[in-house]
């Protein structure tokens, strides 16, 4: 069975994060973007958790579902945690009951936040979460605030062996990830970390995973096997880190430039260290070498925000998701008209829109890279 899963997101609880950010909420959008696994996000913090209790029908396998959900959305337990060194980890969770032992024995403060504040280094919350049956890996493992390589050189050096999997977040993908050596065995995934269940946020990357069974076990098997058939994600181009940047006004710098101002900017700003240059620190190969189980890493962005580009309005305006609703139940889910719909048939539904999916399954696409924490954009033909 082949499933689309997005493995990242955080609830309401989360700092900075949509109020009705729940799988109640995300059910009818998953749907829509034709995700049939979604994170739970948040899966430590005491509130959360009874509240999933309540929502979830019961479940043995690890898998849960929204009671009288008719659409059959799969959820599944997460949570990042935030450690001593402040890098991010993602973990996957079995189920309710080893969700309530790890908060048991991890240190720190587990419900100020969603993602909780734990004291300890990341070999030893992979201990714990090993011990019940969990996976991690690092999160957005290259941003230069919260990740594994903004604190080491190897992930080796965090967690004292490999991870389970790496998150690449959406300033990389695996043409810039593979050529790191240390990175040849580990599966790569790609998730949204959405705070909000738009459809331009949730699913914004996703995986297609090969799994026997949709049991917890079934998908972290199929992750430890390294049987991702595709990651799909943003171009680095269009994240937020991918130059180096100054984090208040935005301005790009040449590594260089901004080594010789201290990392400082004349703004006043700190100087954030791009994606790109800390890949080029680490890596080991002028070119990338994709280890054989490397799948394809398919470039996407939303459809209401190449929508909202086309148009010049707002991604939640009523004119783009008035666009939107209609391209995806004419074409199926939001993933089939990015992907699989023929061209003939968006031309049919928004003739605009045909040219501007052409140019992402080209790889044609003209962007102004982002950086310091700021999108990078597309320049569309039309914006002359
Ligand atoms: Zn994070
Ligand atoms: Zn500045």
């Amino acid at each position: 069975m082949i499933i689309n899963a997005d493995l990242h997101i955080h609830s309401k609880y989360s700092m900075a994060t949509s109020k009705n950010m729940a799988p109640d909420a995300i059910v009818p959008q998953a749907k829509l973007k034709g995700l049939d696994l979604v994170a739970t996000g948040d899966a430590l913090h005491q509130k959360y958790l009874n509240e999933l209790e309540k929502l979830f029908k019961q479940s043995e396998n690890g898998i849960f579902t929204v009671k009288n959900d008719e659409d059959n959305c799969k959820f599944i337990l997460t949570s990042e945690v935030d450690d001593l060194k402040r890098v991010h980890h993602l973990i996957l969770i079995p189920s309710f009951e080893a969700a309530y032992n790890i908060r048991d024995e991890l240190k720190g403060s587990l419900d100020s936040d969603g993602r909780p504040r734990v004291r300890m280094n990341g070999a030893e919350i992979m201990d714990v979460t090993h011990a019940h049956g969990c996976l991690i890996g690092p999160s957005h493992a290259f941003t230069p605030w919260t990740s594994i390589y903004k604190a080491y050189d190897s992930v080796v050096d965090c967690y004292g062996k490999k991870p389970d999997f790496l998150e690449l977040g959406l300033s990389a993908d695996t043409e810039m990830a593979d050529h790191i050596e240390e990175l040849q065995d580990i599966p790569f995934l790609t998730n949204s970390d959405a705070h909000s269940p738009w459809p331009h946020r949730i699913g914004r990357e996703f995986n297609e995973i090969e799994i026997d069974n949709l049991t917890f076990k079934g998908v972290s098997r199929a992750i430890l096997d390294k049987k991702i058939k595709a990651n799909y994600g943003f171009d680095p181009r269009l994240g937020k880190y991918l130059k180096t940047g100054c984090s208040r006004c935005y301005q790009i710098y040449d590594i260089e430039e901004a080594l010789n101002l201290k990392m400082r900017c004349p703004c006043g700003g700190m100087i954030k260290k791009g994606v790109d240059y800390r890949i080029y620190e680490l890596s080991t190969w002028d070119e990338p070498h994709h280890p054989e189980h490397r799948p394809p890493y398919i470039h996407i962005l939303p459809l209401a925000e190449i929508l909202s580009l086309i148009y010049g309005k707002g991604v939640t305006t009523v004119f783009v998701q008035k666009i939107w609703k209609e391209l995806v139940q004419k074409l199926g889910t939001e993933i089939d008209v990015l992907i699989h719909a023929s061209l003939e048939g968006i031309e049919k539904v928004d003739p605009k829109l045909t040219s501007a999916i052409q140019a992402f399954r080209d790889n044609t696409l003209q962007i102004r890279p982002g950086g310091g924490g700021k999108y990078g954009k597309i320049i569309f033909d039309y914006d002359e």
